[in-house]
């Protein structure tokens, strides 16, 4: 049966918003930042009890860190979809009145996005709705496509209009176009998986459908869970504690996962990936997941930790104290600490309470944050060497900035220790490593890093290390922004020049 779609803001007209007053100042680094988190509900009869908003709501909360610049719910009563969404963050793109008027529906989905500044405009945020002949669809999206402009191009040609320039809503066409010729939603999302190149873990509501999508190279992670007899999907697994899911496993690369009336059935797209491999981004364990998150069947805290014993047997120096940087350098510290023997310590305080700043200009704003964000604790820094661990170094400011704080605190010396190899590749798969020529390593050796940040000494995590930090994990990594081998073919347009807006929009 055809059900139709309901979804406000469907046919507004494109329009670029004042961010300012929504937005957060800094996203997690300043330098780098992931493109996005998905969450979706299905209710399962008998549960109706269950506030699939609320779940949906909390689910982003814990999602947060992995995109503040959007956020957005929508709910599918029936093939009928009505969305809350706008820019800023969760507590302010989904307000709690708007939430109280969203009607209650057997599926939920949601989104928390990141999208370069340059492409924020309303018009991108998730969940995308769209119409077609066999009802609505809804689908969130993370990730990146390598092909999009490939695919753009084509479709245009065909005649195709686009009202964003997201890749959900490419995939969202493809797969109602798909859906034309497939006899399920199902068979039309794999037909468009074949024709996706790049990262995607997708979580999409057809009108009776929950589906939960992972490209063949699992770039992104995606999981399961189970609320009552409901299933659920989010992005990390950290999500299902807080919302009172229990965790179910991962969605393996390449896998559709589909929930409806009848139950849970799993379909793969392919029997193995063009290249027979998958390539989890390890930056995931690095810096992106949050630490109480499992992906593919490894503890990030753990692996975080690994990295820091493996950076000790790398880098060993003689220090008073081990430090890390709030929040992602913590867990490596302590696993440095362990190694080393040597103390464990806090050396910063971080201000959890900056969420906004008045307006001014963004160069402004982001030296009054390094300022404010945080501080260094003089009382246990004073006298003492130091090692601090942080999880990357990108165009080096930051970590400069850090550095001053603990020599302005009295640091008697400062050893540097990262627990990630030199970044000097742009990511094409969902992060946003920034241009190549702003990335530091790019243009300095490792020496030359250190006397510009004003360390006594600088350590990186090698390569070969950093690929055993999650040794046993059900997947293969990519770690192509440390060593340069992507493991996909990256088309030459936007190898060139990954950030300008010309690839993707300009006028033919
Ligand atoms: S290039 Fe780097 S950031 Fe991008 S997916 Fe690979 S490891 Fe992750």
């Amino acid at each position: 049966m055809q059900q139709s779609g309901n979804e406000e803001n469907f046919m507004q007209p494109l329009a670029y918003r004042n961010i300012d007053k929504h937005l957060p100042v800094l996203p997690p680094k300043g330098e780098i930042y992931d493109e996005c988190g998905v969450f979706g509900l299905y209710k399962t009869d008998g549960d109706e009890e269950l506030n699939g908003i609320s779940i949906t709501h909390d689910a982003l909360l814990g999602l947060q860190h992995r995109g503040q610049e959007s956020a957005g719910i929508a709910v599918n009563n029936n093939g009928e979809f009505s969305t809350v969404k706008d820019v800023g963050m969760v507590y302010s793109a989904l307000s709690e009145k708007a939430l109280e008027d969203l009607p209650d529906g057997k599926i939920v989905i949601g989104h928390v996005r990141y999208t370069p500044l340059n492409l924020l405009d309303s018009s991108g945020t998730q969940p995308l709705i769209i119409r077609y002949i066999y009802g609505a669809l809804g689908i969130c999206h993370n990730g990146a496509l390598t092909n999009f402009k490939e695919l753009k191009d084509k479709l245009e040609q065909g005649g195709a209009i686009f009202q964003s320039y997201s890749d959900a809503e490419m995939i969202a066409y493809i797969i109602a176009e798909q859906r034309l010729h497939a006899p399920s939603i199902e068979d039309a999302i794999i037909k468009t998986m074949h024709k996706l190149r790049g990262a995607y873990s997708l979580v999409v509501s057809s009108p009776n459908k929950l589906i939960a999508v992972r490209d063949p190279y699992g770039f992104r992670p995606l999981c399961l869970g189970k609320i009552g007899n409901s299933y659920c999907f989010a992005s990390e697994s950290c999500v299902f504690q807080s919302v009172g899911a229990e965790f179910i496993r991962d969605i393996c690369p390449g896998e559709i996962v589909v929930v409806d009336s009848k139950g849970i059935n799993s379909y793969f797209a392919y029997e193995q990936n063009a290249e027979n491999k998958t390539s989890l981004c390890m930056f995931e364990y690095v810096y992106i997941a949050r630490p109480d998150s499992v992906i593919d069947g490894i503890s990030v805290y753990n692996a975080r930790k690994r990295a820091g014993e493996l950076l000790y047997l790398e880098h060993p120096v003689d220090a008073d104290m081990v430090c890390g940087v709030p929040d992602s350098g913590l867990d490596a510290a302590q696993g440095y600490a362990a190694a080393s023997k040597i103390p464990y310590g806090i050396a910063f305080i971080k201000n959890k309470y900056i969420a906004r700043m008045v307006s001014m200009p963004q160069k402004e704003k982001k030296k009054r944050l390094l300022n404010t964000k945080l501080t260094a604790l003089a009382a246990n820094v004073k006298g003492k060497r130091i090692v601090i661990i942080d999880d990357s170094i990108v165009r080096g400011e930051t970590s400069k900035h850090i550095v001053t704080l603990l020599k302005n605190a009295g640091a008697k010396e400062v050893h540097m220790r990262i627990s990630s190899p030199p970044f000097l590749h742009a990511c094409y798969f969902g992060v946003d490593v920034k241009n190549e020529d702003e990335l530091i390593a790019k243009r300095m050796n490792t020496q030359q890093i250190a006397e510009y940040l004003g360390v006594d000494s600088l350590g990186y995590l090698s390569c070969e290390s950093l690929n055993l930090i999650a040794q046993g994990a059900k997947v293969g990594f990519c770690d192509a922004c440390f060593s340069g081998k992507y493991p996909l073919e990256i088309p030459k347009e936007i190898f060139v020049d990954k950030f300008s807006e010309k690839i993707r929009f300009t006028e033919k």
